[in-house]
């Protein structure tokens, strides 16, 4: 048994008068963000002068200011639950924290911002309740709230409730959020988890695609679902039309409205399919190799197809980094200088350049011909066998991909071109072998069904 923070996220249903109260919590922490922002200004403005002014930094300094001034700056606050400026409040702090971590080297990735005022509609309304009644209700259909009150949920709560009624399972806070129109709660919840042991030793390796969701080096293709490629067409045609309309127009706010409802399906779309995918590959397997994701190279792109699936990367990334823990597989994330797509899985030459509209991988050395994702899933799967065989260090050295590697390993860095044993692994499969689909609409549901989205 291990405890692990784990989310639980349902659409919610709430009543035209609820969603006034939802909105008003959300707008309270949003003022209260903005309140802090400006008196931590002006405190910072008043120490170039006098360096006696203490400026708040941490929560705590930051809800005392606000219960001191809050009958003056906003007589109203009664409207809505204490939590709900407490939460804006945290934000901040959060924000200032990270600024000052970045600015001193202690924190990783890009340089942080110092923090900017939230603007209405411009931001995601959101509002965090750690403290008061907090419930999953025993009907499984309502959810209750501080002040807000007994919620319907869009979905059945029984995956979360379940675990509540059986007592492994604690409610630490709830987040509502709203994104194009539709409010969810996120749970946070401390689960105790039977954690297994040993797996078996096969182990695959995953090329997320652009085509496909992803490829496995076993020749199994796991397509998007359907329904995501009809967003994406949808995506598209809307994102031209919002491109035509005049700016500030009624029609354009209407385009912009849909491309809003579009976006959000296609993100529910793919993170569900890649829940669905992500579970089934850490029960399987007792080894699962994926690519490190480049995330230099991942900003600005304009390229739909192509930012859709770094964020795939990203996401598959993130749920294998706790899934392979929560069953007891090893995840293995490949160096981002490591050439899988370039690599010949047979023979371990090297293609000096690769397009990425060369969907066909031909290798100059062996005349091996093999689908481009698949020579990439195969190569990652090749990885940790040279690993294993060279007994190289498997801890992270280039101190990316920090987040997941306590769950799993990193291999290091591969020279290109290095010669490598082919392991009888990397012989092409017969053609009927690789296009072979994994049905993720039925059985893996109840493995990683609709509720239970950890993020
Ligand atoms: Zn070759």
């Amino acid at each position: 048994m291990a405890t692990v923070i784990q989310a639980y996220r349902f659409a919610l249903d709430p009543t035209a008068r609820q969603q006034r109260g939802l909105a008003s919590h959300a707008g309270a922490a949003r003022f209260t963000y903005n309140w802090g922002l400006e008196l931590v200004k002006t405190r910072l403005d008043q120490r170039q002068t006098d360096p006696r002014v203490v400026v708040p930094w941490n929560l705590f300094d930051l809800q005392r200011e606000w219960n001191r001034t809050k009958d003056q700056t906003a007589p109203w606050w009664p409207e809505n639950s204490k939590e709900a400026y407490k939460s804006g409040l945290d934000g901040l702090a959060r924000a200032l924290k990270n600024w000052s971590d970045s600015r001193a080297g202690r924190r990783r990735g890009r340089p942080v911002g110092f923090p900017r005022f939230k603007k209405k509609g411009r931001t995601r309304d959101a509002c965090r309740f750690t403290t008061g009644p907090i419930k999953v209700l025993p009907d499984r259909k309502h959810i209750q709230l501080p002040r807000i009150g007994v919620v319907k949920t869009h979905e059945s709560t029984r995956k979360l409730a379940r675990r509540l009624e059986q007592g492994t399972a604690r409610i630490m806070g709830a987040t509502i959020t709203r994104t194009a129109n539709r409010w969810q709660v996120s749970f946070t919840v401390e689960v105790q988890r039977h954690l297994p042991i040993s797996k078996g030793r096969t182990t695959v390796g995953v090329d997320v695609g652009i085509r496909q969701l992803a490829v496995l080096s076993n020749g199994a293709v796991v397509g998007n679902p359907r329904a995501l490629q009809h967003s994406l067409r949808k995506l598209r045609r809307l994102n031209r039309q919002l491109a035509r309309r005049e700016p500030e127009s009624r029609r354009r706010e209407v385009t912009r409205r849909r491309l809003a409802l579009v976006h959000a399906r296609a993100v529910n779309l793919r993170r569900d399919a890649i829940h669905k995918l992500t579970t089934r590959l850490a029960i399987e397997y007792g080894t699962v190799v994926v690519e490190q994701l480049n995330v230099a190279g991942m900003v600005r792109n304009r390229r739909l197809a192509r930012a859709l699936s770094d964020a795939g990367v990203a996401e598959l990334r993130r749920q294998l980094g706790y899934k392979t823990a929560w069953y007891g597989s090893r995840l293995v994330v490949a160096d981002r200088f490591y050439p899988s797509s370039k690599t010949c899985s047979a023979c371990g030459w090297v293609k000096a350049k690769l397009t990425l509209a060369e969907r066909t991988f031909t290798c100059e050395a062996c005349g091996l011909r093999i689908d481009r994702d698949l020579n990439a899933a195969r190569n990652l799967a090749n990885l940790v066998q040279h690993v294993a065989q060279s007994g190289w260090e498997t801890e992270n050295a280039c101190g990316a991909g920090r987040k997941t590697q306590s769950a799993g390993l990193v291999a290091t860095k591969q020279e290109a071109g290095t010669e490598r044993s082919s392991g009888g692994t990397g012989i092409a499969v017969p053609q009927g072998a690789a296009s072979r689909e994994i049905d993720h609409s039925s059985e893996a549901r109840h493995l990683s069904g609709n509720g239970s989205c950890p993020c």
